[in-house]
């Protein structure tokens, strides 16, 4: 059986909170990825079933290999009906917060939240969590989201209720967030909650499929040519970066999603701890994406808020550097310098 994750008072407050909210908005950090719109998705079905009819915002675009997921068409994107989210911000009497833990990580989305009458919920699983919520809860030492939603629908008692709705996103968000059960999936817990998901009928080897065999043909390319003609190893430091220029992403047709996993590949080299991926934007100029990921103790996290401005977990992480690839680079060294003795 599963342990309660939240007391006795954090339920009956999360009870009452969504008892008494009429308008309910859910949101979570930019890029979505799968645990971010899983987590969106399943939790607005668990209100559904308490009689709520929520809706569901996204900041920006998701990748196209969640889109098969049931009821991303309900999903309303900020970057392109902001007037109308602006507006139902408004007169929301609850906004759920899911899979980020400080407003600035959903941007003008976040100002927007901020500036809302409403009560803010948040369900999270990164560290340190900054939202201002009347009820935050917050496990940093989860898998996933998703799994949090699994969980606090659990103790509600609603999981006998909820079907292919709750389930599908739920089971996508637990497998993404942790690289289809390789890592950070460690706890008995997860395999009972998927043992549970499983009653319910659904195909886990579908799901995979679709998330993780559903690229295009330049993707596969795309990941070719970085393993073959990008990818920089500093074995002696046991960390590694590539970049992706606006060349590289047009010359492989790129689409949002298409580098995903991409960083995860480096770290399969015997010994590696750190790798670390630049990508830069599409549009806009001297902005570079940089992904990180990590092996055991290593905290990749501590590199993204020190050199990148961002964050994340230990194993992975997050930020952005305002600059050119060349300076970029130069930055990725400096991190290699300085984290050298951890690295070793
Ligand atoms: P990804 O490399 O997939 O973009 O991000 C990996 C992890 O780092 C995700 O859990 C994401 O939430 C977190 N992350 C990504 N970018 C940032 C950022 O700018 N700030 C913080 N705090 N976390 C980030
Ligand atoms: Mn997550």
């Amino acid at each position: 059986m599963l342990k309660d994750i939240m007391t006795e008072g954090e339920c009956s407050q999360l009870r009452s909170l969504i008892a008494d909210s009429n308008t309910i908005v859910l949101c979570c950090h930019i890029s979505p990825d799968g645990d971010a719109i899983g987590a969106v998705l399943g939790w607005a079905e668990v209100l559904r079933q308490m009689g709520k009819s929520p809706v569901m915002v996204v900041p920006d675009q998701y990748p196209d290999y969640l889109q098969w997921l049931p009821n991303t068409d309900k999903l309303v994107r900020y970057d392109k009906r902001k007037n109308y989210v602006d507006m139902v911000l408004k007169i929301a009497d609850l906004v759920c917060c899911l899979d980020f833990n400080t407003l600035s990580r959903i941007e003008a989305l976040g100002e927007a939240v901020e500036a809302s009458p409403a009560r803010k919920l948040l369900i999270d699983h990164h560290p340190e969590p900054d939202v201002p919520a009347v009820l935050s809860i917050s496990h940093p030492n989860l898998s996933s989201t998703c799994e949090l939603v699994f969980r606090i629908a659990w103790q509600l008692g609603l999981f006998p209720v909820l079907g292919k709705h709750f389930v599908v996103p739920t089971y996508c968000g637990m497998m993404t967030d942790t690289g289809g059960f390789t890592f950070n999936s460690s706890s008995p817990d997860i395999y009972f909650i998927i043992s549970q998901l499983l009653t319910k009928h659904i195909d886990k080897d579908k799901i995979y499929r679709n998330v993780y065999h559903n690229y295009s043909e330049h993707r596969l390319r795309l990941v070719g040519h970085v393993l073959c003609n990008k990818l920089v190893v500093d074995s002696e430091r046991h960390a590694s970066y590539f970049t992706l220029t606006r060349q590289d992403l047009h010359r492989f047709h790129f689409i949002k999603g298409d580098a995903e996993g991409l960083v995860n590949m480096p770290l399969q080299i015997k010994g590696l701890k750190l790798s670390i991926s630049l990508r830069e934007d599409t549009e806009r100029e001297n902005l570079i994406w940089v992904s990180l990921r990590s092996v055991d103790q290593f905290p990749c996290n501590e590199v993204a808020a020190r050199f990148f401005n961002g964050g994340g977990h230990l194993n992975a992480s997050g930020g952005r550097l305002y600059c050119t690839m060349e300076e970029a680079v130069k930055v990725v060294e400096q991190a290699f310098h300085a984290f050298e003795d951890t690295l070793k």
